[in-house]
């Protein structure tokens, strides 16, 4: 059978009953007073789907509350047919072919995408690596980052005038993505630092920024890529080559589906793409598992947005 003639695509209450099961699987909240388990369905014509009154503050409330969904007017179901887009296409999908697909406005379309990217987003802070385990550490440039003036440097050369991402790649295991200003080793060290447990053996090139990073990570192994070098002679472990596949998808992706990115906007395309890495087929996880992972992220992640349609346009 095919995965999406499952009823939570289609019909509205199917659709609430998949998300509660999700949110509250321990038992009804009321997000007013946090009572488990003390609320009854309203029911009755007038009412509308998915609204329980909570016996003990007495106010109504649905599982949407404190959620991306809050303060939609989108059916959920349209929602979880989005999600499962958004979660299933390995280098992502644009707004206007959610827009499209789902019959919803563009900008319905890029604000339903962006708190869906929001719902990817990994709460996970905890260093990776550890004893024995590798994570390679490489830095790339994407996109016009028009904050910053060009300074006298003809267009379209150099890197000044991009954005710089830096990832961290834990080999068999998750990505993790931020937007940096400079690639200064005083920018990038404290953040590898702050991520990765010191006795990680970390992987990067040859760059002068992490010329001196064997004081952090006295297991720091580098590839000269200037050399030609790109898994180490000495040692074939010593290489970079997970990170540089991970780029590729993103770059592909951020290139022939999103086309433009602001700063502002960059960190949510890289949450998605690290999540869909982090939860990948080769980790066990499919299309419907990945699908289920990112609506476990909608809990506390309600976004307001205040954009113009000009900026809503502009973004794929
Ligand atoms: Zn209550």
């Amino acid at each position: 059978m095919s995965i999406l003639s499952a009823a939570h695509f289609h019909n509205e209450e199917a659709a609430y009953e998949f998300v509660e099961a999700r949110v509250w699987p321990n038992g009804r909240i009321c997000p007013h007073c946090g009572t488990v388990d003390h609320s009854g369905k309203l029911n009755g014509k007038s009412t509308r789907i998915g609204v329980y009154k909570c016996y003990d503050c007495r106010k109504p409330f649905t599982v949407k509350v404190g959620t991306i969904f809050e303060a939609s007017h989108v059916k959920l179901h349209i929602w979880l047919q989005a999600i499962f887009l958004l979660s299933s296409s390995k280098k992502g999908i644009s707004s206007n072919q959610l827009h499209r697909t789902l019959s919803v406005t563009l900008k319905t379309a890029w604000f339903m995408s962006h708190r869906i990217r929001e719902a990817m987003r990994s709460g996970d802070s905890a260093p990776m690596g550890g004893a024995g385990g590798i994570v390679e550490a490489d830095e790339t440039f994407i996109g016009h980052d028009r904050t910053k003036k060009p300074r006298g440097q003809k267009k379209g050369r150099g890197y000044a005038h991009k954005h710089k991402v830096l990832t961290l790649v834990e080999r068999g295991g998750k990505a993790r993505s931020v937007v940096v200003d400079d690639l200064r080793a005083k920018t990038l060290v404290p953040i590898l630092q702050e991520n990765i447990h010191r006795e990680t053996r970390v992987m990067t090139d040859e760059a002068g920024q992490y010329y001196y990073l064997h004081e952090q990570f006295p297991e720091h192994g580098f590839v000269r890529h200037g050399a030609g070098e790109y898994v180490s002679q000495l040692d074939p472990s010593v290489h970079t080559n997970t990170i540089e596949g991970y780029f590729s998808i993103f770059k592909r992706g951020m290139k022939g589906v999103y086309q433009h990115c602001s700063k502002e906007h960059l960190h949510r395309y890289l949450a998605e793409y690290d999540f869909r890495y982090s939860n990948r087929v080769a980790l066990g996880v499919d299309d419907e598992d990945r699908a289920e992972r990112a609506l476990r992220g909608i809990v506390g992640k309600r976004l307001t947005y205040r954009t113009t349609n000009r900026q809503v346009s502009a973004h794929g």
